[in-house]
């Protein structure tokens, strides 16, 4: 069976004043009914862009889907109308982001809030739509749902705010729910219990997953595939405990060494990456991680290494991993 979602050659840039900001730079990948894949990666890195190329929510202009094809079920997203993108975004494909505050309409009762998606979406009335609201919210565990229905946003906790993110999010039964920094503004261990909640609703409806997020501690227990993107591209792709236990890319070595849980473990010392993700407005030659990089030789800095294979599943963008013959045909 072919994947529910295959993003192919993803290439979205922003023309601006100052240049062509070079956002997402081929990329794919792919994901499956029913999976969870996380794009991990500092902010900046693309994993925004590529979510809202997804949904097709890039301002244009400036920004634009320069090629590539985004595949899901079979169409491909990138040469949808709006009329017919607009379907698909509200029946078949939901996102929930950082900070519900800004989603939620704090005007408005979460009831009529969610209540008001399946008017839409699912042309239920009123009265179904509250009744159906009262189910979700207590699908995502949030306790005395009828009561709640009548609360108004800033009277729930960050963490009440997420679950009611997700119920809206899930009220149309998508196929596929992309999760933008879930959990970022919550505390630990409300974080914990929304990552775990995520992954119990997509056991049992078989939504597919795309978790985004710059912390790799995030993923290790939510999902089965993580892409690493740097500077705009995928630098690393690998099952989730072959990238855990056999991280090949210096930024992924990187990214999990700044992961405190991990590093508490085995007494290591917490390290941060030191510098910064390049301007995508001014990449370097080379290799776009060459000036953070302490394996970093001559050849990083003229040519960027290719996303090359180095198992099944376990793709990584570094010369380190060229061997000698692949060396000389360049
Ligand atoms: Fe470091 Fe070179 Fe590999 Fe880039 S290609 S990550 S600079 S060793
Ligand atoms: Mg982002």
């Amino acid at each position: 069976m072919p994947p529910l979602l295959q993003v192919d050659h993803l290439t979205t840039y922003f023309f601006t004043d100052r240049g062509t900001v070079k956002a997402v730079d081929d990329v794919s990948f792919s994901l499956e009914s029913g999976k969870t894949l996380a794009l991990v990666g500092e902010s900046g890195c693309g994993k925004s862009v590529t979510a809202l190329s997804i949904m097709r929510l890039i301002p244009e202009p400036p920004g634009k889907i320069v090629s590539g094809r985004i595949l899901f079920d079979g169409t491909d997203l990138v040469q949808l109308s709006e009329p017919d993108m607009r379907h698909v975004r509200g029946n078949r494909i939901s996102m929930i982001f950082q900070e519900p505050m800004t989603s939620l309409n704090p005007v408005f009762r979460v009831g009529d809030q969610i209540a008001e998606v399946l008017e839409l979406h699912q042309k239920l009335s009123r009265k179904e739509a509250l009744d159906r609201a009262v189910g979700l919210l207590r699908m995502v565990g949030i306790p005395s749902a009828e009561s709640r229905l009548r609360d108004y946003p800033h009277q729930m906790s960050g963490g009440m705010r997420q679950r009611v993110m997700i119920a809206m999010a899930l009220a149309c039964n998508p196929r596929l729910l992309i999760a933008d920094e879930p959990t970022t503004a919550l505390d630990v261990t409300i974080q914990a219990q929304i990552l775990e909640l995520m992954d119990e609703l997509r056991r049992t409806t078989g939504t597919a997953v795309l978790l985004i997020t710059h912390d790799l501690g995030v993923v290790a227990e939510t999902a089965e595939h993580v892409v690493v993107m740097y500077a705009g591209r995928v630098v690393e792709e690998a099952p989730v405990s072959e990238l855990f236990h056999h991280p090949l890319h210096p930024y992924t070595q990187g990214l999990l060494r700044s992961i405190p849980s991990l590093v508490e473990d085995d007494k290591r010392r917490l390290e941060a990456i030191p510098g910064v993700v390049p301007s995508l407005l001014a990449l370097p030659a080379g290799c776009r991680f060459n000036d953070r990089c302490k394996f970093a030789m001559d050849r990083c800095y003229a040519e960027e290494p290719p996303l090359m294979t180095i198992e099944l599943g376990h793709q990584v963008r570094c010369w380190l991993y060229v061997k000698e013959d692949q060396n000389n045909s360049g």
